[in-house]
């Protein structure tokens, strides 16, 4: 017969109604296996294909088979069909609750339940989802179900070097925060972002680092005015906006990420003189900040 043919069709769901009911097993047979058997395999315009079939029950001989196993489960299935249809055909109508048919529609049958267990209970769409017609007609509204907003609390096994280490200890303004100090933070950044990539710094806020080749394979960047709740977990380079002065979150260790002690990621402000720090505003001089100069030979001294 003919690929597209009825008489085709038709053969192909008796074999497969029969192979659902357990009564046949079916293996399609390549051209080569065809060949074997010396069946005719066809020409390259219509290869023939061929399936061997086996009995696998004796059902089939018995005389009512087809009445009672057959019939209902032809009946069964055509019921599935007709229910769609009649869901489809309900849609139509107004103030439908689109929302409930798609869920009914959806809704795990047995096969599936037994399958996937309890995850199936998840494949149907919410109901009352209050953007459909008949949602609006109930004056149902739509759930707030914001995105959701993740910190940054992933783990990742990137120390800092023990320069930048010293350097946090040599300027305890805050828990693991060292603010440093010099006339022009923007001019005299990328010089300490070079400095610091080698001492394991990976973000940049307000600055671009020009590491040498091969010093760092990866980092992250971010504009001047970044909260610690937006700093990766690894250590940074923060450069505020000349004038800006230093909020209060960055005091505050718990605002960033942890690194893999638990510890705070360690951050580096660079700052112009007489920057006010913190909610009381307190001059940046004040604070045990470090000038440049000493915070970079500290980074030198203790490299490595
Ligand atoms: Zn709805």
């Amino acid at each position: 017969v003919r690929g597209g043919s009825y008489n085709r069709r038709w053969n192909a769901q008796v074999l497969r109604g029969l192979q659902e009911l357990g009564q046949i097993d079916r293996r399609q047979l390549s051209i080569d296996q065809a060949a074997g058997l010396e069946l005719p395999i066809g020409d390259m315009e219509e290869p023939h294909n061929w399936e061997r079939v086996g009995l696998v029950a004796i059902d089939l001989h018995e005389e009512d088979f087809f009445a009672s196993v057959w019939e209902p489960w032809r009946l069964r299935l055509m019921g599935g069909s007709q229910a769609a249809l009649e869901g489809v055909k309900s849609l139509l109508r107004p103030h439908a609750d689109v929302c409930h048919i798609l869920a009914e529609a959806y809704a795990p049958g047995p096969a599936i339940q037994e399958r996937f267990g309890l995850v199936a209970e998840y494949i149907q769409p919410m109901r009352d989802c209050g953007r459909c017609p008949g949602c609006r007609h109930r004056n149902v509204e739509p759930p707030t179900d914001p995105p959701p907003r993740v910190p940054c609390r992933w783990i990742v096994d990137h120390a800092a070097a023990k320069g930048l280490e010293a350097l946090i200890a040599a300027a305890p303004t805050a828990e693991r925060l060292a603010i440093v100090i010099t006339a022009d933070p923007v001019a005299e950044a990328p010089a300490m972002a070079v400095e610091l990539i080698r001492a394991g710094v990976r973000f940049f806020a307000g600055v671009q680092p020009k590491p040498p080749v091969g010093v760092a394979p990866w980092w992250f960047l971010d504009e001047s005015d970044v909260s610690p709740g937006d700093v990766p977990p690894v250590p940074g380079l923060v450069v505020p906006a000349p004038g800006e002065p230093v909020s209060q979150a960055w005091l505050v260790a718990s605002a960033r990420p942890p690194d893999v002690d638990g510890r705070p990621v360690p951050i580096v402000l660079l700052v112009g003189n007489g920057t006010l720090v913190g909610a009381r505003r307190v001059p940046v001089e004040r604070l045990g900040a470090l000038q440049l100069e000493t915070a970079m030979s500290t980074l030198r001294l203790v490299a490595g």
